[in-house]
This record gives structure tokens, sequence and C-alpha cells, in this order.
């Protein structure tokens, strides 16, 4: 034991449950720990939960009891706790989200200038440096709609970089997309995962698992039912829902 590295979890979900309305019981007693630089692909049925347990991470969505705790902080109804947290999560979603009526640049430069107060001349510069790190430098100035689905996705991609997260969370970033756009959308996000970078990302991409997750974490109903290195959960499942769900994607 003497030489296992211990890194602190940089996520702590202890015992969270969450009820959508009075009567529906979306999670289940989630107990997660999360490594720093750990990268988490959590997949399942449509309606386990999945969306739900990553937007608590950033309180797009709150639970009701247990404890969420992110980067030291816990998730509670304090919103000085809520906006630091965010600070240091940035989200990925199937749809892109960006706004239609700014150009790539200006996705990327308005909330460092805004939030962050960052002058504009060194929010462009920083804008550019992840434009290029997505290889899409070339498509500054034109506007979302004018791109591709996959260009759109590494600009948001490229947008949840700007700010320097800690965490990054992609909620079915390829899902949206014609299946010849969801490799370079992928290659982007192994690029990510080499770097070090936290990543927690919903997907049913079994080559994006294979090729960069720590871990894969299977859930149903609202709760986790199953969890393992990729190797071991693709070629050996062991719970009952989780070979049923394989069975049907691979
Ligand atoms: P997944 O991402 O795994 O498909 P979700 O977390 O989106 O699952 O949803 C889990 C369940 O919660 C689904 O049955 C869904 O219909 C329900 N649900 C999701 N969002 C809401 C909401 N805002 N209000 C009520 N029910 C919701
Ligand atoms: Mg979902």
């Amino acid at each position: 034991m003497s030489d296992t590295k211990i890194i602190p979890p940089i996520i702590t979900f202890d015992k969270v449950n969450k009820w959508y309305g009075n009567s529906f019981h979306v999670l289940r007693d989630i107990d997660l720990s999360v490594a720093k630089g750990e990268r988490i692909v959590i997949c399942g049925p449509s309606g386990s939960g999945k969306s739900t347990l990553i937007r608590c991470i950033n309180r797009l969505e709150e639970h009701q009891q247990g404890h969420l705790i992110v980067d030291g902080v816990e998730l509670t109804d304090d919103v000085k706790a809520i906006d630091q947290v965010r600070k240091e999560v940035g989200m990925v979603f199937q749809q892109f989200n960006l706004f239609p009526h700014l150009t790539v640049l200006e996705n990327l430069t308005l909330s460092p200038m805004w939030v962050g107060k960052m002058p504009k001349k060194e929010a462009e510069e920083k804008a550019m440096h992840q434009l290029k790190r997505v290889r899409i430098a070339e498509q500054a100035n034109k506007y979302p709609l004018q791109l591709s689905g996959g260009q759109q996705q590494r600009v948001a991609i490229a947008r949840a970089l700007c700010l320097k997260p800690k965490i990054m969370l992609f909620d079915e970033p390829t899902s949206a997309l014609d299946p010849e756009m969801i490799k370079e959308v992928l290659d982007v996000m192994i690029a990510m995962a080499d770097e070090g970078i936290t990543m927690l990302c919903v997907t049913h991409e079994m080559g994006f698992a294979k090729a960069v997750a720590d871990r894969v974490i299977f859930m149903d109903q609202g709760q986790i039912v199953e969890q393992n290195n990729p190797h071991d959960f693709f070629n050996n499942p062991q719970n009952e829902r989780s070979k049923d769900f394989l069975s049907k994607i691979l």
C-alpha cells in the first residue's frame, strides 16, 4: 500500500437522492467518488438518469438528499458556492447551445469578458488559442449556423475550455451529429483527455470509452448498477441489466 498514490476526489456523491416533483425518484442513493484527472464514461438506457446525474454536478439540477461535494465545495442553496463551482465546471451538450447571433469568436469571448471581466484583446487571444486546439481557428468570424454540426460542437468545446475548467461534463456530445462528423469531435475529446482534465462523459460511443475511460459507469432506473474498467465492463459485464444493454448496442 505504501507506494499507492492517493489522489483526493474532486467530486463526491454521498447517498445522493433526487426527485422530480414529489414522486418521481430519479436518482437513488448515488455514491460516486471521482479522482482528479479521472475520465469517466456514463452509459445506460434512455431515462436512466444519466443527464440528471451530471447536471447535478454544476447545479443545473438540485438534489434533495445526501451530499454532493465538488472541488471541496458542498452544493447547497448557497449561491456563492454554486457560482464558485460553476467557474470550475465546463459543460458540453448534445445540442451545441451556441448563440446563433454571435460569431464563433464572440461566442467564446462573451463569458470571459462579461463574467470574467477580461479585456477584449486578451479574451480574443485566448479564444483563438482554444479554437486552434479544436482545429477550427479559420472559422472564427463565421456564425454558428454557417458551420457543420461537428464544427459547431468543436466550437462548444472550445467555448467551455476558455473558462479553464477543472472538470468537463459532456452529455451525449456526438448524438446529434451525422456519422462522418462524430470522429472529428471524439478526436478533440481524446486529445483533451490526454491533457489530464477530469472528464465525465455520457456517451454510447464505446470506441471512445475504450480509448480514454478509466472507468465506465452503467446506470439503470436512477442507480449506478455496475462500474468497472472499460475492458472488463465490455467483455465481461456482471449485471443482468448491463448485459442486456450491451447486447443491444454492441
Ligand atoms: P437519461 O439522460 O439517462 O436519458 P434523464 O436524466 O434525462 O435520463 O431523465 C431521467 C428521467 O427523469 C426520465 O424518466 C425523464 O423523463 C425524467 N426527467 C428528466 N428531466 C425531468 C424534469 N425536468 N422533470 C420531470 N422529469 C424529468
Ligand atoms: Mg440524457
